[in-house]
């Protein structure tokens, strides 16, 4: 059994671990899940005492995404049934937003399903976001798709404090997932909303048929490119797919994954994201050790536990909902 607790002492004195490292954390066996967790608390605790950040997502776009992420159930190409909406108002978008701070979230997230942002959706999220700004104290994070030169800094001037935009998995793996963008399109954005002002949120997802390496690779592309925020997503097969019948992960190996996100990227919000459900099922409490973060109130197109019950796992397990300092 590797000594996990002093790997966590490397880390937080200062040296980071080795891809080496990272394949004992995947490959650890059943009897070391608890110390591995208990290493990686050691590592969130000193960055984000017990505090768990509730972030909220709003569909502000729905379906008919041109793109064909193999995974996606919003992309035109796959028959899915989702529902499909044009861009919402900023009435609907402020609603959110009031719903999500009222839920004590620190994040509202507006999301839409495209390539990238038209100039008139653009304009609707920045005015969405002035009203927001000057209504409560809340942070806001958008997620459009790839930017265009400028779009960043219009986003950032209207006060949105983060952008999110996945690098999904690794560049070997992205192939496959994706053939209308490349993942250097999707880090040249990473950049781009960086270089901008704003705060990077970029994550991938878990279990679509990519290697070990692939996902430790994602871990440490994060590393390089210091992100602030990490969602670790993990496959809900979405029916209609080209990946809807792929088996879901196993409990025990979300958690050996997530526990490797918080080795390699220590000091970073590492939110256990979308399929946390599905995936974990009856530990998903556990996540809380290594992840500092959840979606509350669902994802975009999957209902998640519900709030309530959220927040009772969260305070049944000794951990407290992170209060938003200022905005
Ligand atoms: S770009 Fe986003 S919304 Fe469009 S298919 Fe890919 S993951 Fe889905």
């Amino acid at each position: 059994m590797s000594n996990w607790s002093a790997l966590a002492e490397q880390v937080l004195g200062g040296t980071p671990i080795s891809t080496d490292d990272a394949r004992s954390i995947v490959r650890s066996g059943d009897d070391e899940l608890l110390p591995l967790l208990e290493a990686a608390f050691q590592i969130r605790q000193t960055f984000h005492g017990r505090d768990v950040r509730l972030h909220v997502l709003q569909n502000a776009k729905s379906g008919k995404c041109p793109e064909d992420c193999a995974f996606c159930s919003q992309s035109s190409r796959y028959d899915t049934g989702v529902d499909q909406y044009r861009m919402q108002t900023v009435e609907e978008l402020v609603e959110g937003a009031r719903h999500a701070h009222a839920m004590g979230a620190v994040k509202y997230c507006m999301v839409t399903a495209t390539r990238g942002p038209s100039a008139r959706d653009l304009d609707t999220i920045c005015e969405a976001v002035r009203q927001i700004k000057a209504e409560m104290n809340i942070n806001v994070c958008t997620s459009l798709g790839l930017l265009k030169d400028g779009q960043a800094e219009q986003l950032f001037e209207a006060g949105v404090s983060r952008f999110n935009h996945n690098l999904e998995s690794s560049r070997r793996f992205y192939p496959e997932l994706c053939g209308t963008h490349t993942w250097d399109d999707r880090v040249a954005t990473v950049k781009r909303a960086r270089a901008a002002g704003l705060e990077a949120c970029c994550g991938g997802i878990m279990g679509m048929g990519e290697s070990e390496d692939d996902r430790i690779s994602l871990a440490f592309e994060l590393q390089a490119l210091e992100v602030e925020s990490i969602p670790v997503n993990f496959l809900d097969p979405r029916p209609g797919t080209p990946m809807g019948h792929h088996e879901r992960l196993a409990p025990m190996d979300c958690l050996r994954l997530l526990a490797m996100f918080r080795f390699v990227n220590p000091s970073r919000d590492i939110r256990v994201a979308g399929g946390r459900e599905v995936n974990l099922r009856q530990l998903q409490a556990l996540a809380l050790w290594p992840a500092n973060s959840i979606f509350v109130n669902g994802y975009l197109t999957t209902p998640g536990a519900g709030y309530d019950a959220d927040i009772r796992m969260i305070e049944d397990a000794g951990f407290r909902v992170a209060e938003l300092v200022e905005a």
